[in-house]
């Protein structure tokens, strides 16, 4: 298999907001930047939080006003 297609971008499900992760990125704080767990560790790192559904992602702004 080849490598994982980046920069991803990711939007916030509940103001908009995006933010991209790019394989440099990801290789910064994961070990193997093809992983399927990469992305989601950056979006980790930044703040960002996954929502009840797979899809569903909220911004550090967004994520914190739910708790
Ligand atoms: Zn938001």
């Amino acid at each position: 298999m080849s490598g994982l297609d980046y920069p991803f971008s990711f939007e916030c499900n509940n103001c908009g907001r995006e933010t991209t992760v790019t394989r440099d990125d990801a290789r910064g704080y994961y070990p193997d930047p093809d992983s399927p767990n990469a992305a989601r560790v950056v979006l980790e790192q930044r703040g960002w939080k996954q929502g009840e559904f797979e899809k569903t992602l909220f911004c550090p702004a967004c994520a914190g006003r739910k708790n």
